[in-house]
């Protein structure tokens, strides 16, 4: 299957050759055929599995050929993401995807000032990127009317509930036209999140890749017990002895990001956390640090890290074991994308081991104990 065969138009095809993808993955082989015919869709997906793609190249092609001459420039698209970062993320995917179209997008979200987000606005835009609290915000403000979306998308929709955005979803929603097509992505698929997609979906097609309980194949998966006083020292021994260029590390609190972050740089490896605490500018400059691989190591807290798209991300490692299995299912999808292999490993203490246990009982299989470390 190639991008040609799903129908995409040549700005496009040229754009996905500049990125270097060569064929289309399961999401965007099944979403993208009845996105262009205009369904409204219940994608189940994960962030990593392509589903940006998935949903920013049909848009654009709806955009382009429906495009009026001469007509005012207005919002046609919205993308309600949950995270500043998700929302910058896909705002640099249309960019890339559209390079070639003529359309103008902007991503707004909070936590920064509103200033050089309304003066984006105020030039008038095609597709806007936001998270749900700035966008209501701008849009009491009156510096936003979505009177005229078409096409509308409600990204990492389980992940907006967790964050309790559900009631501000529900006012966006009030605002938007009855008729437009709807795009539903959520990376599973509770009853709960199946009362709000049925409640905005009309005759939905629905497509699924990678349920949250399988990882990827490519994923190699390890884990080293260890006492909680020596881990940052296994880590250093892992880093140093498997010569780790790149590597994502997951802690549960931001402290224990920060802690380990400046343990790892007091051994000289270069590190910097990202979370809640951090300013939006220090989160995007070490995320597009450990982009540009200036960054060794990034140690992220999962809300954080919710999203964080790095290409050809060679490690991740649970410095902490995450409570709830799902998020393990998260954080080691950052690895392994796209085709690519990667590895995952945990470092798990006495005091984790039911809920690692829990992992392996949620993912049916038993992950491979690295017996043989200096630290055990
Ligand atoms: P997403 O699930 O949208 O976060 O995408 C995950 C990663 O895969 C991103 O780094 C994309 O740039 C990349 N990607 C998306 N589609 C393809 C494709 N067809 N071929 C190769 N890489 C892709």
């Amino acid at each position: 299957m190639t991008f040609k065969e799903l129908k995409l138009i040549e700005p496009l095809i040229k754009a996905l050759d500049k990125k270097g993808y060569e064929t289309p993955s399961p999401i965007q082989q099944k979403a993208i055929p009845y996105i262009l015919e205009g369904h409204d869709m219940f994608g189940c997906a994960q962030t990593g599995t392509g589903k940006t793609a998935a949903f920013a190249l049909p848009i654009l092609q709806l955009l382009e050929a429906n495009k009026k001459p001469n007509s005012r420039r207005e919002i046609k698209a919205l993308i309600l993401a949950p995270t500043r970062e998700l929302a910058s993320q896909i705002s640099e995917n249309f960019t890339a995807y559209g390079a070639n179209l003529g359309f103008s997008h902007a991503v707004i979200f909070g936590g920064v000032s509103q200033f050089h987000q309304v003066n984006t606005l105020k030039k008038g835009i095609d597709i806007l990127i936001a998270t749900p609290g700035r966008l209501l915000d701008l849009m009491q403000q009156g510096f936003i009317k979505l009177g005229g979306v078409n096409y509308f998308v409600l990204d990492e929709a389980d992940r907006m509930l967790d964050m309790g955005f559900i009631h501000d979803i529900k006012k966006v929603l009030t605002k938007l036209p009855a008729k437009k097509q709807t795009l539903f992505f959520s990376a599973t698929a509770t009853p709960t999140i199946m009362k709000l997609a049925n409640g905005i979906l009309h005759n939905p097609v629905s497509v699924a890749v990678n349920p949250v309980s399988s990882t990827a194949a490519l994923i190699k998966q390890q884990v080293y017990y260890v006492k909680q006083d020596k881990k940052v020292g296994l880590l250093k021994h892992i880093i140093e002895s498997q010569k780790i260029g790149h590597a994502l590390i997951f802690t549960r609190t931001k402290r224990g990001a920060d802690k380990v972050a400046k343990q790892l740089n007091g051994y000289g490896i270069k590190a910097e956390a990202i979370h809640g605490n951090k300013s939006q500018g220090s989160r995007e400059r070490a995320l597009k640090a450990f982009k540009d691989r200036t960054l060794r190591i990034l140690v992220a807290t999962d809300i954080a890290s919710r999203g964080i798209d790095v290409d050809k991300l060679s490690h991740v490692i649970n410095f902490e074991i995450p409570e709830v299995p799902e998020t393990y299912v998260h954080r080691i999808g950052r690895t392994g994308r796209a085709g690519e292999d990667g590895i995952a490993i945990s470092l798990c203490a006495h005091a984790e081991l039911p809920d690692f246990k829990g992992i392996e009982k949620f993912l049916k299989k038993e992950i491979e104990v690295v017996k043989k470390h200096p630290f055990i």
